[in-house]
């Protein structure tokens, strides 16, 4: 894809600060990290979401969920992460190239959703 983003990231056309990469997966950190770990996880084919996703990917996603305690404890997440995949509009996804983010740190997370206060 040629204006895809994270495709220049796997090209190499944008830099990244790499976490892992083999010839299907590539790990980056997040540029504007929302916590003292987080990354992301991507195949580097592209896929505009997990909306789009087919049995051709079986075997990449699945890879790339058995990868990601092993990066995340790495990284630093020594007792436990979040994985957050935003799908399409409704989860407000930015980035059309399927990724995996991979957030955490020495302390708790705030709740993964709030409840919105009544009017
Ligand atoms: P999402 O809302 O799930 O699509 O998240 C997109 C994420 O990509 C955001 O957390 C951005 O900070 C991150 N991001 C955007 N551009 C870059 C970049 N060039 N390198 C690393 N992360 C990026
Ligand atoms: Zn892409």
């Amino acid at each position: 894809m040629e204006n895809c983003i994270f495709c220049k990231i796997v090209r190499g056309e944008i830099p990244s600060k790499k976490v892992y990469e083999d010839n299907e997966i590539l790990a980056f950190h997040d540029i504007n990290p929302l916590a003292p770990v987080h990354f992301m996880m991507i195949p580097k084919l592209h896929v505009d979401s997990l909306a789009h996703v087919s049995g051709t990917h079986n075997d990449v996603l699945g890879k790339i969920m058995v990868l990601a305690p092993k990066l995340a404890e790495e990284q630093g997440c020594k007792d436990g992460f979040r994985t957050i995949i935003n799908t399409g509009r409704v989860a407000r996804q930015d980035v059309f190239h399927l990724h995996i983010h991979i957030i955490g740190g020495p302390d708790v997370l705030p709740p993964m959703l709030y409840r919105p206060k009544p009017a």
